[in-house]
């Protein structure tokens, strides 16, 4: 009888501690983790590998990073080739975390021979993203998974009024209207969901500087094809996009947030923001 309630009294003690471990989640990027803290809560500690204003695309880690990924029971990724760096990491880092490639299940767009990574500009795409994340957290701690279930229902609620405003804000510009020339091709998945054509400058590369016959073919593009505005990115030099602007009366329309959001201060400090800001930029520009 002793025992017993010895017993009892250690499964009571025991059985707080147990439930009140969180879940320890790397996500690689700051989109990626808003999906994450969304569904999660605070229920699991998360660790953002490449944060505000990053680029995920040229990310080195650092020595720090292998001790993050080594404590991890997650690490979830964005996949179609965008983390390049990161198989190596989990590799050193001796990891025995699942890595969870959140884009699961999204049909890939191709950017130039290789796979799109931007799947999370189109909101029906980042709703799949939140679908896999709420599932690999519910599977990786079984206790918290009524939480995570009904958080991710909450938020993917929210992403579905996010994307029914998106759709009214662009069936107020004009069909022909919608198009649109941005330096960095990170909006693929966003113009095949929404019908915004986003044209490439043609033949100029976004990391070296452009020559005078790159200038010209775009301002000669600008006018054939008669586009109506320019769009800058905050991780590209738009240097020349203004000055090609001011030579064909294009309109420039301020900065898209397409592959990090910013800090608590910025346009952009969720996902949820990030599109918001992108639509207003848009409309505002096209709208004319
Ligand atoms: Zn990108």
């Amino acid at each position: 009888m002793l025992r017993l309630v010895l017993l009892s009294l250690l499964l009571l003690m025991i059985a707080p501690l147990h439930a009140a471990e969180r879940l320890n989640v790397v996500a690689s990027f700051s989109i990626l983790a808003d999906f994450v803290r969304n569904v999660g809560g605070d229920r699991i500690n998360l660790t953002t590998l490449v944060g505000a204003d990053g680029d995920v695309h040229v990310y080195t880690p650092a020595p720090s990073d292998a001790k993050r990924i080594a404590d991890a029971k997650l690490v979830i990724v964005n996949g179609l080739g965008l983390e390049g760096w990161l198989p190596r990491l989990v590799q050193s880092a001796g990891s025995k975390a699942m890595v969870v490639t959140a884009s699961s299940g999204i049909a890939p767009l191709k950017l130039g021979s290789n796979a799109d990574p931007h799947a999370w500009q189109s909101v029906p795409d980042a709703k799949i993203y939140v679908a896999n994340i709420g599932k690999a957290l519910a599977a990786a701690a079984p206790d918290d998974a009524d939480g995570f279930r009904s958080r991710t229902r909450a938020y993917l609620d929210k992403l579905d009024a996010l994307d029914r405003e998106v759709r009214d804000a662009l069936a107020k510009i004009p069909a022909e209207k919608r198009r649109v020339i941005s330096t960095h091709n990170a909006f693929g998945y966003f113009a095949a969901e929404y019908g915004i054509q986003f044209i490439a400058p043609l033949g100029v590369s976004t990391e070296t500087e452009p020559s005078a016959r790159d200038i010209a073919a775009i301002i000669t593009q600008l006018r054939t094809q008669k586009i109506p505005a320019v769009f800058l990115e905050n991780i590209s030099d738009d240097r020349l996009i203004r000055r090609i602007a001011a030579e064909t009366g294009a309109k420039v329309g301020g900065t898209l947030i397409s592959d990090g959001l910013t800090g608590e201060k910025g346009p952009a400090p969720t996902y949820i923001d990030m599109v918001r800001h992108n639509i207003k930029a848009l409309t505002s520009a096209l709208d004319q």
